[in-house]
């Protein structure tokens, strides 16, 4: 072990004067990253070591992240450091716990054996986790576990929410039942969210038009952009916490929104504005943490062009509009939205099929999912072109 050790220290020391070389040729200096470093090192690494190929991951991640400290605590200052400890970080994949004993693969079929000191009072407690990381010194051997990872259980309420730029929409229904049942809709209003948003763009014009000095400006940008993330952030763990408490045995249903920003590419950029300025990824990880049940994710494709009730096609005569001809009604369209994904999130889990149009607990709450505008199947004069164009006045709108 000890002449591993040594090795690995001569690997990293190699590594940090290739990374070093690296950053004094890019013209940011920019230090490379751990997996560009290993193209570089990996063939040096390869034909002067016969330990498995594996090892020269964490020899790169080391050195690019003893370079990245070294500069940070010297202002930005670049120079090689020096390796003077003997200890070396080993991937769980190198290594296995096997009854009291690690077994580190030095090289394929070739092992190591370290005894655990088990005497460590959380030892019983965290050994049931996965064991991720094995550090090694000369003189010690520290074995990392993750805990807590289970996955959780599946609640037995569904809560589909539909995220929007001014309100998260939700759709509950029990799932227990041979079929599923509509227990609720409800519209929370995100009106902190957009207070603060429009609070501090209107700051950042201001300080844009009246900071000439460049340098000040930018400083003066961050600092607000600093703050604004913390409003939002605390405005979004009162909202996720109450949202969770008030639903505790559900799993909730979101859509998958991870292109959202992309799709946006080529509206107009006032659309592309919102859709930025919505922290809806901090929302969702919010309740994912905080939810003792596990969440669904589905995909957003299609929610606001297809009837989740009859199947039939949407038409948006006004943005907040929902119009399907073969029911005859106008919709609410972020309530409905709801419904749209809690539908996907029963399929997803086999719970189907889920007849909206037929079900009884759906006739009963059908007349909360109206647009409260419109009278049912009403074609309504004067269509804006609030379907396609954001429209702020539609935007504004908040039905409860
Ligand atoms: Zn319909």
């Amino acid at each position: 072990m000890i002449r591993y050790l040594t090795d690995m220290q001569d690997a990293v020391r190699y590594s940090l004067q290739v990374a070093y070389r690296d950053a004094l040729r890019d013209e940011k200096r920019r230090i490379p990253s751990p997996i560009s470093l290993r193209r570089e090192v990996r063939d040096w690494f390869y034909s002067r070591y016969d330990y498995a190929r594996h090892h020269v991951n964490p020899v790169c991640r080391t050195a690019v992240a003893v370079l990245r400290s070294y500069r940070k605590n010297r202002h930005g200052e670049l120079r090689i450091p020096e390796v003077r400890r003997l200890a070396m970080r080993i991937d769980g994949e190198l290594f296995r716990v096997i009854g009291g004993r690690i077994r580190v693969t030095l090289q394929p079929n070739r092992y190591v054996w370290l005894l655990i000191n088990s005497s460590n009072k959380h030892y019983d407690e965290y050994s049931k986790g996965r064991a991720s990381e094995l550090l090694v010194t000369d003189t010690k051997v520290c074995l990392t576990f993750v805990v807590g990872e289970e996955k959780k259980p599946l609640g037995k309420m569904f809560v589909a929410q539909d995220l929007n730029f001014r309100s998260v929409d939700s759709t509950k229904a029990l799932t227990t039942g041979d079929t599923p049942r509509l227990e609720g809709v409800k519209t929370e209003p995100l009106g902190q969210v957009v207070r603060v948003q429009n609070d501090f763009s209107r700051r950042r014009r201001a300080l844009q038009k009246h900071v000439k000095n460049p340098q000040k400006r930018m400083l003066k940008l961050r600092e607000t952009r600093g703050r604004q993330r913390n409003r939002i952030r605390d405005a979004l763990h009162k909202l996720s916490t109450k949202t969770v408490k008030e639903n505790p045995d559900a799993s909730f249903v979101f859509e998958d929104l991870k292109g959202i920003r992309r799709s946006s590419v080529g509206k107009s950029s006032l659309f592309r504005t919102y859709l930025n300025r919505w922290p809806y990824r901090m929302y969702q990880s919010m309740v994912e943490y905080k939810s003792t049940n596990r969440p669904l994710y589905v995909s957003p494709r299609g929610t606001s062009s297809e009837c989740p009730v009859c199947g039939g096609v949407l038409e948006h005569p006004e943005w907040a509009v929902s119009r399907c001809r073969t029911c005859g009604a106008d919709y609410g369209r972020d309530r409905l939205a709801s419904l749209a994904i809690l539908c996907r999130g029963l399929r997803l889990c086999g719970l189907t099929p889920f007849a909206v149009s037929a079900d009884a607990s759906w006739r009963q709450m059908r007349d909360e999912y109206l647009y409260p505008g419109g009278a049912p199947g009403a074609v309504r004069a004067g269509g804006t072109d609030a379907a396609s164009a954001p429209n702020l006045d539609a935007h504004t709108k908040v039905h409860v």
